[in-house]
């Protein structure tokens, strides 16, 4: 993804052509990109090959869904709908995680007769409703317990995950207790110790505290699990300072674990295989000139695109077309919707923008579409995945008589 002729490219393909063949607001993927980001995940684990079940959560379209099963990944799942989904796609159900602190009953009946590889349990009590499931099937089911390490993952609060004070997984104390009663149950068999401590990590050190935690924790038990399920979370460079994830120093720190533990390591990333593969396209519909700032009204808003509203996520934006005029006035990307956090970014230097323009949001693979709403009646937007100079439609526009 890169300019050429000053025109935004991805592979073979100038999004000038995207603009004048389809609508704005869009998403384009790069095909390529998601291969690329696939490879590299595998190659920095290489040495203990990992089982890696794409987060689905993070992006749920069929076709990216396809894309990742033909690059050898399983899926994490957080619902019937994304289990279905994954099945859709072709992917086994050997490869499917369920994670989640309150699947349904028909949601836990339905993976457990799917025969998925493991369900992640959260709770006592999710753990007492699968065996009664399982009794009831004469099946015994394969599950994960969730740890809640207490570890503090040095993300934005809105999406760390592990520490005490947050929903997710089952305290040490609890974990030692029910991993007890699951050894004695004949439904159920005990398989996989999980964590997930949050998302956008960029420091390896919370995954250090994570795997000392871990660690400790099973020597205690002195039980030896058949999977450790490190969740995702690993971080990208979304202000595009270099500050990148150290992919190396996370495998040598489970590397030296794994002297210990003969366990299959699971991995569950989303942002970090899909997450720098899309833009979001969007045309500018009215410049409104303030005395402090100028707003730059978009036809994409917080409904298309959720995580800056949602989080105060930023997410970079750069001009289709580069010119050479750079203004020093501050730009207010707004969307249309009613709703003072429909604001995208606040930028003081940017080349000189004119109605009509089109700009572009950056890095919006991950946690794009799939949290896409139809908040103030809007049709969700269509998507492309480009390949090579050839474009796919991956989802069409909705129609606005589909909704009402
Ligand atoms: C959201 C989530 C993930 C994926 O996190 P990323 O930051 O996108 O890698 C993995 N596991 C669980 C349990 C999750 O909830």
């Amino acid at each position: 993804m890169k300019y050429i002729n000053n025109i935004f490219t991805i592979e073979n393909c100038s999004i000038n052509k995207v603009v004048e063949k389809f609508e704005t607001p869009i998403f384009c993927y790069s095909q390529k990109k998601i291969k690329e980001n696939i490879s590299n995940f595998k190659k920095n684990f290489k040495s203990f090959s990992p089982i890696i079940c794409f987060s689905t959560k993070s992006n749920s379209n069929l076709e990216i869904l396809k894309e990742i099963k033909r690059n050898g990944l399983g899926a994490d799942v957080v619902s019937k709908g994304e289990l279905m989904i994954a099945l859709k796609a072709g992917i086994s159900s050997k490869k499917i995680v369920f994670s989640g602190v309150g699947k349904t009953r028909s949601e836990l009946i339905y993976a457990i007769e799917k025969n998925i590889l493991l369900i992640n349990c959260e709770s006592k009590s999710e753990i007492l409703e699968i065996e009664r499931i399982a009794k009831l099937k004469k099946k015994k089911v394969d599950i994960g317990i969730r740890l809640n390490p207490n570890t503090d993952a040095k993300t934005l609060k809105q999406i760390s995950t592990g520490k005490k004070e947050n929903k997710f997984g089952i305290n040490e104390k609890t974990f030692i207790e029910v991993s007890r009663y699951i050894k004695e149950s004949k439904f159920l068999n005990l398989k996989c110790l999980s964590v997930h401590i949050g998302s956008q990590i960029l420091d390896h050190k919370p995954y250090q505290k994570m795997i000392n935690v871990l660690d400790k924790l099973i020597k205690k038990m002195d039980f030896s699990f058949e999977y450790i399920d490190l969740g995702g979370g690993m971080g990208i460079d979304y202000k595009k300072d270099n500050k990148k994830f150290d992919f190396k120093k996370y495998n040598q720190i489970i590397k030296k674990f794994l002297v210990n533990h003969k366990s299959k390591i699971i991995f569950e990333p989303g942002r970090s295989i899909i997450g720098n593969t899309a833009i979001l396209v969007s045309k500018i519909l009215y410049i409104k000139e303030n005395s402090k700032k100028d707003f730059i009204i978009l036809d994409a808003a917080m409904n298309d695109f959720m995580r800056p509203a949602l989080y105060g996520a930023k997410h970079k934006i750069i001009p289709l077309k580069k010119i050479n005029k750079i203004t020093n006035k501050t730009y207010d990307f707004v969307g249309p919707i009613c709703e003072t956090t429909d604001k995208f970014l606040s930028t003081t230097k940017f080349q000189k923008l004119n109605e009509k323009d089109y700009i572009i949001i950056c890095d919006v693979g991950a946690y794009g579409t799939s949290l896409s709403s139809n908040y103030n009646i809007r049709p969700k937007p269509a998507e492309i995945l480009i390949k090579g100079s050839r474009i796919n439609v991956i989802k069409k526009r909705q129609k606005l008589k589909d909704l009402i």
